[in-house]
């Protein structure tokens, strides 16, 4: 079957697609002039034509148009993320249908935190949210979610949710217990699950009072907790979040903000591959249970933000499960912030650039209980546009606000269960626009992802065979790669110097842009040592200094525009590479 072309969907590194941005934006003007014109037709002017040839309004129309030129101008310095040279960090030119989307509900201005404010936005976010989770594997007629303004937030939500049920299950098991005397558990209590949980509470008849008067959200937290280590006869010491080392560094804002101490904030070491390792997973999980404090949820990546790899979410899965059949429900997160629209590859053939365990670990995500994907990364939509999203509605719910300047009748309504306000519905339109063209199928938008992760292996093979003192970290999962400078009989250190070299030489250099990340052993250790032993540097640093490169850009992956540029690229690599290795040491 013929596969998408996308050369239609972007303007253009040159503006190759100008005419049909031209078109578009005429598209959008008619259709806002003639909604404002149209809609109340014997309506006054409220601008006179006299008001408008007065001299006072020219000169502030003289000064608009001169201030937005000055605007205009001053964006020609902006970064340059369109270019095939623009390697650096995770965007590349937003989509035509994503930019037509944006401005079109832009212009229009709607508030999708209530539908009062909302007609058609909210509806268009439904939609939007019903495409991504269908791209994931959620079942979409029973998948919730909205859109937010990153992942930041989306990973937020996350832990608001399963925080609240944490909180929830624990005030149940916390009264039942000073009801009865019997033995608690904090850790048992909390992850009871739903069914359990309704029949303790219809079993011991506790009210909804009751429950809330035993809740740290709601109560004094202090005091709950006392109570807790009364009940459980040992001193309670909280919840935890368990993160894989790999973890993007919002969940360290999330502990922070919901107040967990970074303490609570368990990061699972990561496998030789930079990779959640489950053992690990699985003691940490044990130790939480030993302590007897509760999980609020396990994360895993799909898609890290320095190397693009993925954990293996189909073990996380499997152990999960392996929890629940004994009564132990954990919730499970996977942040897929950069990495969700892999999924778009899933029972295609172009799935097959993945190996076998990241294609398992991509069909696991729709067995999370909740999931964050970004568009304004890999979905190609402009700033700022996160979504979050869970498998079903009771994992949606989260603790109910009330703002009575608000119709509460309305059903359906988002802003009870967002932590952002007032909402745009431009993310969402950018995104109904994207799936409703360039579609979020294996041969639509799974050809394109599968097209970027080619580039990244040519890149890869050529690196290989042409560079000989560049070590790439494999095995790259998708389509970013990371490599660092090595000369023979260098330790880790001298490599991280050189490296560190090369990176300041791209930075002065307008030709290509790549970014740098660091790995540091308290996360990459097995990691680290690996590189080092393959390369046979000895270790005596603690970190890992890589040059990073993101292959997003649409047009890379062609034949031709990756002749042109990949050998200039090799050439640039070379010789900062050999300037680096004359560095006295
Ligand atoms: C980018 C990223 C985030 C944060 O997303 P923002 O949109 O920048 O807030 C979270 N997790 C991962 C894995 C990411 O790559």
């Amino acid at each position: 079957m013929a596969v998408i072309s996308t050369d239609a969907y972007f303007l253009g590194a040159r503006s190759e697609n100008s005419d049909s941005v031209n078109r578009a934006f005429g598209e959008i003007l008619k259709h806002w002039f003639d909604w404002r014109s149209e809609l109340f037709p014997d309506d006054a002017e409220v601008i006179t034509n006299d008001e408008r040839q007065s001299e006072k309004f020219c000169v502030e129309e003289e000064r608009l148009h001169a201030a937005l030129k000055t605007l205009c101008d001053m964006l020609l310095a902006e970064t340059p993320t369109f270019t095939p040279r623009y390697l650096s960090h995770m965007v590349s030119e937003a989509s035509l249908p994503a930019i037509f989307g944006h401005l079109a509900a832009l212009l229009h201005n709607p508030n999708n935190t209530s539908r009062e404010v909302s007609r058609v936005g909210a509806r268009v976010e439904i939609e939007a949210i019903t495409m991504l989770a269908e791209m994931i594997g959620f079942d979409p007629m029973i998948a919730q979610g909205h859109f937010t303004c990153g992942g930041t937030i989306a990973n937020f939500e996350a832990v608001w949710r399963a925080r609240y049920r944490v909180d929830h299950a624990l005030a149940l098991g916390l009264v039942a217990a000073e009801k009865s005397g019997g033995p608690f558990s904090a850790f048992e209590s909390a992850h009871v699950g739903w069914e359990k949980f309704d029949q303790i509470r219809i079993h011991d008849a506790i009210s909804e009072q009751e429950m809330r008067s035993a809740s740290s959200v709601l109560c004094n937290p202090l005091e709950i907790a006392e109570r807790l280590s009364k009940s459980s006869r040992r001193s309670y010491r909280g919840s935890v979040l368990i993160t894989p080392g790999n973890k993007h560094f919002s969940w360290r804002k999330a502990a922070n903000i919901f107040h967990l101490g970074e303490e609570s904030l368990w990061n699972a070491p990561l496998d030789e591959q930079g990779r959640l390792d489950i053992k690990e997973l699985e003691t940490l999980i044990d130790k939480a249970r030993h302590q007897d404090r509760p999980v609020i949820a396990v994360v895993s990546v799909a898609g890290t933000t320095e190397a693009g790899e993925i954990d293996p979410i189909d073990g996380v899965v499997c152990l999960l499960n392996e929890y629940r059949l004994k009564g132990i429900h954990i919730w499970h997160h996977v942040d897929a912030a950069y990495g969700g629209y892999f999924c778009s590859m899933l029972g295609g053939e172009q799935e097959e650039i993945l190996d076998e365990a990241r294609r398992s670990a991509l069909k696991s995500v729709r067995l999370a209980d909740s999931v964050t994907i970004d568009p304004h990364k890999l979905g190609y939509v402009p700033y700022a546009c996160g979504a979050f999203l869970t498998r079903d509605a009771s994992s949606y719910t989260a603790s109910s606000f009330h703002a009575p300047y608000i119709d509460r009748a309305e059903t359906g309504d988002k802003w009870q269960s967002t932590i952002e306000g007032s909402r745009t519905a431009a993310g969402a339109s950018a995104t109904w626009l994207t799936g409703r063209t360039m579609g979020f199928g294996p041969d639509r938008f799974g050809a394109f992802m599968a097209s970027t992760i080619n580039a990244r292996r040519k890149f890869e093979e050529t690196i290989a065979s042409q560079c000989k003192n560049i070590a790439v970290l494999a095995p790259a999962d998708t389509n970013i790669l990371c490599f660092s400078v090595i000369k023979k009989g260098d330790s880790l250190s001298n490599s991280n110097m050189r490296t560190n070299h090369v990176f300041r030489l791209f930075q002065k250099d307008p030709s290509f842009s790549v970014s740098k990340t660091v790995f540091d052993s308290e996360n990459y250790r097995r990691l680290i040592e690996a590189h080092a032993n393959r390369h046979r540097m000895t270790l005596d640093d603690n970190q890992l200094s890589l040059i990073r490169c993101v292959f997003m850009n649409p047009f890379l992956p062609k034949n031709h525009v990756l002749e042109s540029f990949l050998p200039k690229f090799i050439a640039r690599l070379n010789l900062y590479a050999e300037q680096a290795l004359e560095l006295s040491i």
